[in-house]
């Protein structure tokens, strides 16, 4: 017999998945998402195979899933960010009354939160969690639906309409930014760089960034792992304000006026002894590995400054 979805389920899913994901910031495994439990009881949360996961005698579905696409490789569902902030999440299929269409649309009317796991590694597959999500409009033509990651209810409905569109516009392109651009691309480049410091080699998630190798301009899609570097905090903040350069031949290399100085073991040991030296972490595989023009870009920055400073 299947039963209804339980009072207050979703909302104690999604208040876990936070919890369990340092408000979404760190990946889960399927294994880490297994874990939960209501009222006793373990309660799926993900599809066990495909995208869209409505457990059975559920009216609406409870979650959807990305899957994680390889740099350079198309992805198998062509779900994209467009310029309104929304995101795009293809029907199971082409059946409009599948019942897995059906349950997203439910969620939609009746404007339920919605979690969804966004795949941003493989071996073993982690996924970004993203919630709540709002299933805010159906596109039949293009067989899709459009969703925001907007943080409530009243401003993935309500917005629209009641302020001026481009407020709207901006609103969502900056929640999608916030809470899923950024995160993923953070978990994407540290799982590339297998949780350390490509300059140091520091190994603890907690004190390690995403850094841009260039400014990333791309406001609408998730920004590839090739303008990014996984470096400890005081290493982020060296090589964005030109104390650290790479050289394209990946060898580090630290602002003339600093090698001179003397102070304390931070300068020593955390910059001077650093230079010349190559890059202590990178992706063992080619295709995460920084794209050379951009490095090339970045290091005439670099030289500008180690030339003034
Ligand atoms: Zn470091």
């Amino acid at each position: 017999m299947p039963t209804a979805e339980p009072r207050g389920l979703r909302q104690a899913a999604i208040d876990w998945l936070q919890l369990r994901s340092d408000g979404g910031i760190e990946p889960l495994t399927r294994e880490d998402i297994l874990d939960f439990q209501f009222a006793g009881e373990s309660v799926r949360l993900q599809a066990p195979m495909q995208g869209i996961w409505k457990p059975r005698g559920y009216a609406a579905a409870l979650s959807f899933r990305t899957a994680y696409t390889k740099p350079g490789e198309p992805p198998p569902y062509e779900d994209k960010t467009g310029d309104d902030g929304l995101f795009r999440y293809k029907w199971r299929g082409t059946n409009p009354n599948h019942p897995e269409n059906v349950g997203l649309r439910e969620a939609m009317n009746l404007r339920l939160p919605l979690i969804w796991f966004l795949g941003v590694a493989m071996d073993p597959a982690r996924y970004q969690v993203i919630a709540p999500v709002f299933i805010v409009a159906e596109e039949p033509e293009q067989q899709q639906f459009a969703f925001t990651a907007a943080e409530d209810s009243v401003a993935a409905f309500e917005l629209e309409g009641s302020m001026h569109e481009e407020v709207t516009r901006r609103y969502l392109q900056r929640m999608a930014k916030v809470r899923v651009h950024q995160p993923a691309f953070r978990s994407m480049v540290l799982s590339a760089y297998e949780n350390r410091c490509t300059i140091c080699n520091l190994g603890h998630p907690g004190l390690l960034d995403a850094a841009h190798i260039v400014p990333d301009r791309d406001e609408r899609g998730i920004a590839a792992v090739t303008n990014g570097l996984a470096m400890c905090k005081i290493h982020h903040a060296a090589f964005d304000r030109n104390f650290l350069g790479i050289r394209p031949d990946s060898v580090v290399q630290i602002r003339h006026d600093l090698l001179e100085e003397v102070d304390g073991p931070m300068l020593r040991h955390g910059l001077q002894d650093l230079h010349g030296r190559q890059l202590m972490k990178v992706p063992a595989h080619r295709r995460d590995r920084p794209n050379q023009e951009l490095l090339e870009t970045k290091y005439k920055e670099f030289q500008a400054a180690t030339a003034s400073g």
